[in-house]
């Protein structure tokens, strides 16, 4: 549901795409009969120049471009519907482009080259990523693949199919469909779905109440959803729907009940000013210079000025809830 803002680096890409296409190269060169049995519009798309060729720059272009840019080409637009409709599934591609021919090493390093530091689907769980050696590092997060490499063996070593997420939304949630929801690379949630807790905030009686929702009183409970807005592009608003459905957003963003609660009680009561008011007076006095979203940071946790904030879980709940 948070956009990957910043991609691979340049330099990661290019390494990944020059030691990934030496090894496919290699294994079309042991396998000639296997690499023949590949679809011919496959061969020339992916793997060959404009003379029948195989060429290292077409496959490296390949393994290296954002899935949704690839799509926009009517032969790879083709080639995923063939995919997803099963109509490919018993092409020798596997044989020549596998997930098992990318090591550990560069699995860590390309993962932690993205610097995301909470998991792009829920926005839940923190990713994180260290040091092992000057050249060598690891991360906590999962590599998913978007599509999945058992139904899209073409694109099990797209570098733009890989997505960092948490063990919980790629292991245990997703089973084996991401390939309908949002594609991190290149859109959010945004505008077009956000969390809503129940109860008309404006409505006295619930602003009266909120002592009782703070405290969890069992007559007052609230209840944490995704309303999706139904003025949203269509294909988006299904692909939001299919977020929220495979990776069990509404029923995990419950288990947040009591930090929603708290902060509609924040909201109302710094909404009245007088606390933000004497923060301001605090960092003046201080003489600690601030600006507008540092002091929301301070009163809030997040810089809302930004909207959803990637680098903090729960960034996308908390814009809504207060912001919205
Ligand atoms: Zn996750």
């Amino acid at each position: 549901m948070i956009r990957i803002n910043k991609w691979f680096p340049e330099e990661m890409a290019e390494k990944y795409a020059e030691t990934m296409a030496k090894k496919i190269m290699k294994k079309i060169c042991e396998n000639d009969s296997v690499y023949r049995s590949i679809r011919p519009e496959i061969r020339k798309a992916v793997f060959e120049d404009d003379n029948g060729e195989v060429s290292k720059p077409r496959l490296k272009r390949f393994l290296s471009v954002p899935l949704h840019e690839l799509q926009e080409d009517k032969e790879f637009k083709d080639f995923f519907e063939a995919y997803k409709e099963g109509r490919y599934a018993s092409d020798g591609i596997a044989e020549i482009i596998n997930y098992s021919m990318l090591s550990d090493d560069l699995r860590h390093n390309l993962l932690a080259s993205l610097n995301v530091s909470v998991c792009p689907y829920c926005n839940r769980q923190y990713i994180t990523t260290w040091e092992k050696t000057a050249d060598e590092k690891r991360t906590t997060a999962d590599l998913d693949h978007f599509y999945p490499k058992s139904q899209y063996p073409l694109y099990a070593l797209c570098l733009f199919n890989f997505i960092p997420s948490c063990h919980i939304c790629n292991s245990l949630m997703k089973g084996a469909k991401t390939d309908e929801a949002v594609y991190p690379y290149a859109e959010n949630f945004g505008d077009d779905a956000y969390f809503t807790v129940n109860g008309d905030k404006e409505d006295k009686a619930y602003c009266r109440n909120l002592l009782r929702i703070w405290r969890g009183e069992k007559d007052a409970p609230i209840s944490v959803r995704i309303y999706v807005n139904p003025a949203a592009d269509p294909e988006k608003k299904k692909r939001i729907d299919n977020s929220v459905r495979i990776f069990h957003l509404n029923e995990v963003y419950q288990s947040h009940e009591a930090y929603v609660r708290e902060l509609l009680v924040k909201k109302r009561i710094y909404g009245e000013g007088a606390y933000s008011d004497t923060m301001e007076a605090l960092f003046k006095k201080i003489e600690l210079p601030y600006t507008a979203c540092e002091l929301e940071r301070f009163l809030y946790g997040f810089c809302w000025m930004e909207g959803e904030d990637p680098e903090r879980a729960l960034s996308k709940l908390t814009y809504d809830i207060v912001k919205r």
